[in-house]
């Protein structure tokens, strides 16, 4: 069929849309009508190749929509069902079968290798095929084929132009926080970025109440605003030293922390912020082979862990509904980080998230 589609085509550079065919889905596939797709800084930095998705592609990976199409092997989904998509997963290695399907040992090939499994493509225009299939669905598309093993099917009176993001970003920040680090009420969470990652674990912390929340950032407008959503102490390291600040609003060290930039002296700052057998974890992204300096001789006498998180360690079929029952009951306002776009305007979507002045961008198709 004939859809549109917005395709990267080189670092650096604007994705175009263009008019594309998209092929008929495939029998573990649902073909979907996509209502709105969130941008994540993840989109930003596979156009401009940090992970060598091969190019043009269509990218987009917090997609929302509605099932047009139900490949002959898939259950469970009907035409007309609205789904929130997330990332791709084989289902049936170690890691998937151990209830970890998003450190499915298959887990780059599906999402990150630019096409199905088999090698082809479900775009195509005059120049030729472009990569499909970016975390299991490629959503900034009017149509899109994805994996149905990663669409998560939600009520029929879900938003669907609010909730794809919960597929990544959204995702990503809050289960760091709930899935893996899982503050005790009355704990202590130090989170380091004010993206709409960092932001999404401040708000899992606050749910999860936890009574101190310190968000730490080097841009004072997203400061204000963390602390207009519920953040109880903020840190501008650019002003002052970050480890100092949450070891004395701490008296000695934070017990859970969340580092959300990747940037390797941030990560370094989050191990010594931390207290005794504390907890931090890593989701931001940082390009492969980035190292981060890490005094395991101190360290070592303080018991802390360290995780490595991906996607909230979640299974999206079983978390996406309970944020979506959170967001219900006014205990996780992640709306509050979002900000719609026409599809036209997705350029402009990319350059807010970029420059700050958006959080959490939503493509509304
Ligand atoms: P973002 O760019 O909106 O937020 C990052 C924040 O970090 C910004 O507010 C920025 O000002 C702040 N920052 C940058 N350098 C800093 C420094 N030196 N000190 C303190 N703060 C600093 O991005 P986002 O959408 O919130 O995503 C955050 C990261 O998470 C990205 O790297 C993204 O690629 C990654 N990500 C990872 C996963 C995963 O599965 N692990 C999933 C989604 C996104
Ligand atoms: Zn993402």
């Amino acid at each position: 069929m004939k859809t549109r589609a917005a395709v990267a085509t080189a670092p650096q550079t604007d994705l175009e849309i263009r008019d594309v065919e998209l092929d008929a889905p495939r029998a573990d596939e649902l073909q979907v009508r996509i209502v709105a797709s969130g941008v994540c800084h993840t989109d930003a930095i596979v156009r401009d190749q940090w992970y060598p998705v091969p190019l043009p592609s269509v990218l987009g990976h917090e997609g929302a929509g509605i099932v047009e199409a139900v490949g002959s092997d898939v259950q469970g989904f009907k035409a007309g069902d609205k789904v929130v998509l997330g990332p791709a997963y084989c289902g049936r290695c170690e890691q998937c079968l151990a209830g970890h399907p998003m450190f499915c040992v298959n887990f780059y090939d599906r999402n990150f290798g630019g096409g199905r499994a088999d090698g082809s493509k479900s775009f195509s225009d005059d120049s030729g095929e472009i990569s499909s299939h970016f975390f299991g669905q490629s959503s900034f598309a009017e149509h899109t084929n994805v994996v149905a093993s990663g669409a998560v099917k939600v009520p029929d009176d879900a938003p669907l132009d609010l909730l794809g993001p919960l597929g990544c970003g959204i995702m990503t920040g809050s289960g760091a926080v709930l899935n893996v680090l899982q503050p005790q009420p009355g704990s202590s969470v130090a989170v380091f970025g004010t993206g709409a990652v960092g932001m999404s674990g401040m708000l899992a912390a606050k749910a999860a109440g936890a009574t101190t929340i310190i968000m730490v950032d080097i841009v004072p407008e997203r400061l204000e605003f963390a602390k207009e959503l519920g953040a109880t102490h903020t840190v501008n390291s650019k002003e002052t030293d970050p480890v100092e600040a949450i070891k004395e609003i701490t008296g000695g060290g934070v017990e859970y922390a969340l580092d959300t930039t990747g940037v390797p002296p941030v990560f370094a700052q989050m191990t010594k912020s931390l207290a005794t057998r504390g907890h931090g974890a890593l989701v931001g992204a940082a390009k492969l082979g980035t190292e981060a300096p890490f005094d395991i001789g101190t360290l070592l006498l303080s018991g802390i862990k360290i995780s490595m998180v991906v996607e909230g360690d979640a299974v999206p079929q079983e978390f996406i509904p309970r944020l979506i029952a959170l967001h219900a009951a006014g205990t996780f306002p992640f709306d509050k980080l979002t900000k719609s776009y026409a599809f036209e305007d997705i350029n402009q979507a990319f350059a807010d998230s970029a420059n700050g002045t958006t959080l959490k961008p939503i493509i509304v198709f």
